[in-house]
């Protein structure tokens, strides 16, 4: 059955931030910028945004310490300066981290007393302010979901999603993307990949979320092999990996994530694997689990991106780095409740059982 909403203006292509200047301006006259600890800066970004915010007399401070996989304590502390300074719209510059935190601070600035409990209640009084994002990696999508991650106090990644907190703005300039150093590029990359996948075996799916999914693989697959094979990429080919990342965004905004997202949260809250590398650690365990419960429709699936499953899977390895982790039976025991009821996993075509996570887990991990 169809149903898809994204209320995203979404701007792509080079200089795209400047060229729509007068819209900027039309969320009022100052912001607060959040940021990570250096990718603004390095991307190039923050010096083209903060001339063009300068040049439109729109004044801005900056909060620079979101770190990846952001806190809610991070979030809030962002919040009550936005909060102080009065201002009229949240600006994230940056990959997933960034701007996933700037859609909560968002929410924080306009109640700066809201705790944890009530933030994941969505107790919020007021609305969030107006969130507008600049991507400089090409992975997570967020530009276009309505989805913040962030880590809570007790260390645990969680995803919470709602419509207030979808951009009104989001620019996708490739240039910015154009230093992302090469672990990130292939983290971020096959991240799309995760998104893509997963989404076309959701039981959510439908053909629109399916037409983004194979779209987004058939975008991403030249320059991800390229990247994995050690290749500087070129701008074209950077930016299509950022529409990858965008059509990507847009499947799971009609269906979420599958397993290997939520067992990847365990891979990083517990071993800081990187996000995208995270996930695609069971990427391969999800394709051949679908392909058991639907043969027909996987075929399908191979058939539609034009690659063949050897291929696909001869990619998500080349990207995988070597892991040194190591877990003992006993600990992924202790891990696998958090997997009961959950929505990722439910989300899964077929059944994914715990024993089946217990068993990818087991079959990488224990030695
Ligand atoms: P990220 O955590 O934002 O950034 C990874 C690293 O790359 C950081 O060290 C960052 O530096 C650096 N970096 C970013 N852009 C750069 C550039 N242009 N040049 C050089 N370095 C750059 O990575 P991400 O994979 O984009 O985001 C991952 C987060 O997004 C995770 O928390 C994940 O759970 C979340 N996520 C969200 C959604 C969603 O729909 N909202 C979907 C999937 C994943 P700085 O630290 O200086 O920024
Ligand atoms: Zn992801």
């Amino acid at each position: 059955m169809l149903n898809f909403y994204m209320p995203v203006r979404l701007y792509g292509g080079k200089s795209c931030f400047e060229k729509h200047r007068e819209e900027i301006a039309s969320f009022g006259k100052s912001c607060l910028l959040v940021t990570g600890a250096s990718s603004a800066k390095k991307s190039g970004a923050f010096e083209e945004v903060t001339g063009i915010l300068n040049s439109l007399d729109i004044a801005w401070s900056l909060y620079d310490g979101v770190r990846e996989n952001p806190t809610v304590a991070s979030c809030m502390e962002a919040g009550k300066i936005a909060a102080e300074k009065n201002v009229s719209f949240i600006l994230g510059i940056g990959g997933g981290s960034p701007l996933d935190a700037a859609k909560a601070v968002s929410v924080f600035a306009a109640n700066p007393s809201l705790d944890e409990t009530a933030f994941y209640k969505k107790e919020w009084d007021n609305n969030p302010l107006p969130i507008l994002l600049v991507g400089t990696t090409a992975g997570t999508g967020s530009e276009v979901t309505d989805v913040s991650v962030l880590t809570d106090s007790k260390k645990k990644k969680h995803s919470i999603h709602d419509p207030r907190m979808y951009a009104k703005l989001s620019f996708c300039d490739p240039a910015y993307t154009m230093s992302l150093p090469l672990p990130v590029t292939l983290s971020t990359g096959i991240d799309v990949l995760a998104h893509a996948a997963e989404s076309y075996f959701s039981k959510k799916a439908n053909e629109i979320s399916r037409a983004f999914s194979v779209r987004s693989i058939s975008l991403l697959y030249r320059p991800l092999e390229k990247a994995a094979s050690g290749e500087e990429l070129s701008f074209d080919e950077r930016e299509a990996l950022f529409e990858a990342a965008i059509l990507g965004g847009l499947a799971i905004c009609v269906t979420g994530t599958c397993f290997p997202h939520n067992v990847g949260y365990y891979l990083t809250e517990t071993y800081h694997v990187p996000h995208g590398i995270a996930c695609a650690t069971f990427l391969e365990d999800f394709l051949k689990h679908v392909k058991t419960v639907d043969a027909k429709y996987s075929e399908e699936f191979y058939d539609r991106i034009r690659i063949d499953e050897n291929s696909l899977t001869e990619l998500i390895r080349k990207v995988l780095p070597q892991s040194d982790i190591r877990m003992t039976p006993e600990k992924i025991k202790k891990a696998l409740p958090r997997w009961e009821n959950n929505g990722s996993v439910n989300n899964t075509l077929g059944t994914v059982h715990l024993e089946d996570i217990q068993a990818y887990l087991s079959e990488k991990f224990v030695y």
